[in-house]
């Protein structure tokens, strides 16, 4: 099949719905997508036979509601499409109502007390603005896949993807007012883009199978580096080797026949790290597309024999992985909020979002950090990789310094402006500024774009876009409010872009975020700089964050209190996994592996000086891994204890900090004795493969 063919083909997309729907139906549906219109139930009849005709036709047997529990990852239960008949037989069918709602058992995912016990039962809810789809495996089976949103009996939303709907909508509510007040009449629909740059890790199965803290926490959690790490910077963009780029075609094939726009691939920094990039697209659809890429990774991996890993820091010494989360606002009639007009009046429009922008991170960093907490990623923020956990914007020079002219009151000299001081409208063009890309700001302007780097490689980017969609709304709503009632637009939309800069221009940094000057010019500015985890969550329980999930309707209290629940048991959890992992591994491989080394080494000297020859080397050897042997037993047994400790603890949050003060740092302990031992004991006699292993042998 053509590449053209191929792409989609398993979607019941626009072409699809126009050719299989009667024309009325499908005009319904246009409007129930484009125009947020509530979906009859004759409609949904309609729509819900030709979904199963089509499905049928491509081999489904069954259908699956689709969501996006606050695990991170989605959620999946088959029913086939049959139904008895009384003379035993069965006919096969898929009514509206089954489409547009479903009632999984749903006790079993986190709500965070969102659930009293006795009210187990969970909804999902028809997504129709994300396409439904086919998933297929290796073996044929066929699934229609439907994406769906799972709220509680109540209402509460009990997953990613409600929030991010709701959010989509409020950016929309007042990024329109802020149009209209600068007098556009016909837009009518303002929409999240988002393009997520997703990176992995590839190892070899064989040798992934060896390795239970990859197989258990997803990263080593003991290896000592290998002689060659990413110094040579010879991988970035270089040749992709041939296995990996089958597995990249495979990839590829995969993700297109699923309408999933698969772009850009290449090496990352490190070895063995990659990158895919898809299109942007809408926010909900970017979410979902991102789920199913990284689902759909791990799965194609195996097939070549491969695993695919998505952990934030698999590796200690090399750059970890992470999702540059692209984010833009773009409106029903194809214009980019974010493009930098050629006109001046399309200046005043860019000069006040990306103020609004600018307001926005600033005073609610610490609520875009939250969304970026897990275990996983605080290898990557604030430790001394990319980004630095303190949020700061890149604008670039340029912009920047017009900026700076119009807070100031200046005139615009390079560019022989007549004044900015009356009218913003009176400013030059705004170059688009592409070539001085920053690549170490955490949230950076790119263009036409921002792009959150925080977002870590294995997180559902659903938290970090529903946060940036409501902090731009709460912006756009002030904007609006003030540009609605002045007399003078221009006046004031001068006046808010001078205040916006003069107030909040500290989150503003285009230099290096990885020098040490920044931290200390960054607490000097007042720019929060959380290291971890733990307190980075606490951002999501502030009345700052009440005050403004609640009032854009995206998240009530009640809802922040689960996530920040859950997030921080998952935090535990996560580190608890990883330290009973630790411990196995010393307990049952390394320790017996050490012994064993050290017995033959007591056995070579007694040889040797049975027959009078002295074994310096030996002895010293055997009394190194002596004393790196002890040592590891007594952090072994402080690890233990504070496992232990940590697991009595009731309150979350203790329980949290308890494993971030106590266990974490018995872990590093542990693992520096025994990283010591693995450089010294015979290779052939370690118990699992290395890092040279892992990294250089795809
Ligand atoms: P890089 O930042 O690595 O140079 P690209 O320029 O290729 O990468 O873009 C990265 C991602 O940004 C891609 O997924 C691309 O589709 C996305 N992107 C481009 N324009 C927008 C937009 N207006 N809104 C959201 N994402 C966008
Ligand atoms: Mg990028």
């Amino acid at each position: 099949m053509e590449l053209t063919e191929i792409f989609g083909s398993n979607v019941f997309n626009d072409k699809v719905m126009k050719e299989r729907l009667p024309k009325q139906v499908y005009e319904a549906m246009k409007e129930t997508i484009e125009k947020d219109v509530p979906l009859g139930p004759d409609v949904a009849d309609v729509v819900a036979n030709a979904m199963k005709d089509w499905a049928i036709e491509k081999g489904a047997t069954h259908y699956t509601h689709w969501f996006q529990p606050l695990t991170g990852v989605t959620a999946e239960k088959h029913d086939s499409f049959i139904s008895p008949t009384e003379d035993g037989g069965v006919i096969v069918e898929f009514s509206g109502k089954q489409l547009i709602q479903g009632e999984p058992d749903a006790s079993s995912f986190p709500s965070g007390g969102l659930r009293a016990t006795f009210e187990a039962r969970g909804y999902t809810a028809w997504d129709c603005t994300s396409p439904t789809f086919l998933k297929t495996d290796e073996a044929g089976n066929v699934t229609l896949t439907i994406p769906t949103a799972f709220y509680s009996y109540n209402g509460e939303a009990l997953d990613k993807k409600t929030p991010l709907l709701r959010s989509m909508k409020a950016v929309s509510k007042q990024a329109l007012r802020v149009l209209r007040a600068l007098g556009n009449t016909t837009a009518t629909k303002v929409t999240p883009t988002v393009g997520p740059e997703q990176e992995y890790f590839l190892v070899d199965k064989k040798f992934y199978l060896d390795r239970i803290d990859l197989m258990l926490a997803g990263r080593t959690i003991f290896g000592a580096p290998a002689p060659k790490g990413q110094e040579l910077e010879d991988q970035y963009f270089g040749a992709i080797k041939d296995r990996v780029s089958d597995y990249m075609a495979d990839l590829n094939a995969e993700l297109w026949k699923m309408g999933i726009t698969s772009k850009t691939e290449h090496n990352e920094v490190a070895p063995a790290q990659y990158e895919m990039a898809p299109v942007f697209t809408t926010a909900n659809i970017a979410t979902d597309h991102n789920q199913l890429i990284m689902e759909t990774m791990q799965k194609v991996a195996l097939r070549h024999d491969l695993v695919c890993l998505l952990h934030e820091k698999p590796y200690v010494g090399i750059n970890g992985s992470g999702k540059h989360n692209n984010w833009s606002l773009s409106t029903d009639e194809g214009g980019n909020l974010l493009e930098p007009g050629r006109t001046p009046g399309e200046n005043v429009q860019f000069l006040l979002f990306v103020c609004a922008m600018i307001k926005a991170v600033d005073t609610h960093a610490d609520i875009l950090r939250a969304t970026c907490a897990t275990a996983g990623n605080d290898h990557r923020l604030g430790a001394g990789e990319a980004p630095p956990a303190i949020i700061s914007i890149f604008m670039g020079e340029e912009l920047t310094e017009i900026l700076e002219k119009i807070s100031k009151g200046e005139k615009n000299s390079t560019k022989g402006a007549r004044f900015v001081t009356v009218g913003v409208d009176t400013l030059p063009a705004i170059p688009r500024d592409n070539t001085d890309r920053n690549r170490t700001s955490s949230f950076a302007f790119t263009g036409n774009k921002f792009e959150l780097r925080m977002v870590g490689s294995a997180q559902s980017i659903a938290g970090s876009n529903a946060a940036l969609n409501t902090i731009a709304a709460e912006a756009f709503d002030e904007i609006a409010t003030r540009l609605e009632k002045a007399d003078d637009t221009n006046a004031e939309a001068a006046a808010i872009i001078r205040e916006a800069y003069k107030k909040h221009g500290r989150i503003i940094f285009n230099g290096n975020n990885y020098a040490e000057d920044w931290v200390k010019e960054a607490e000097k500015r007042g720019l929060p700089n959380v290291r971890d985890s733990v307190d980075a969550l606490k951002a999501f329980v502030t009345d700052k964050a009440f005050c403004l999930f609640e009032k854009y309707e995206v998240l009530s209290r009640k809802e922040l209190h689960s996530r920040y629940d859950i997030y921080m048991e998952t935090y535990a959890k996560q580190i608890n996994i990883e330290a009973l992992t630790a411990i196995d591994m010393v307990k049952r491989q390394f320790i017996p592996a050490v012994t064993e080394y050290a017995t033959f080494l007591a056995g070579s000297i007694g040889s040797f000086t049975s027959v009078s020859i002295s074994a310096p080397v030996q002895e010293d050897l055997l009394k190194k891994i002596a004393s790196l042997l002890a040592s590891s037993y007594k952090n072994l047994a402080r690890l233990e204890a504070a496992v232990a400790k940590a697991q009595r603890t009731e309150d979350t949050v203790r329980k949290a900090e308890a494993y971030r003060d106590r266990v974490f740092t018995a872990m590093q302990d542990l693992r520096s004795d025994i990283d010591s031992l693995e450089m010294i004991v015979s290779k052939n006699m370690w118990p699992v493969p290395g890092y040279t292993d892992l990294l250089f042998k795809l």
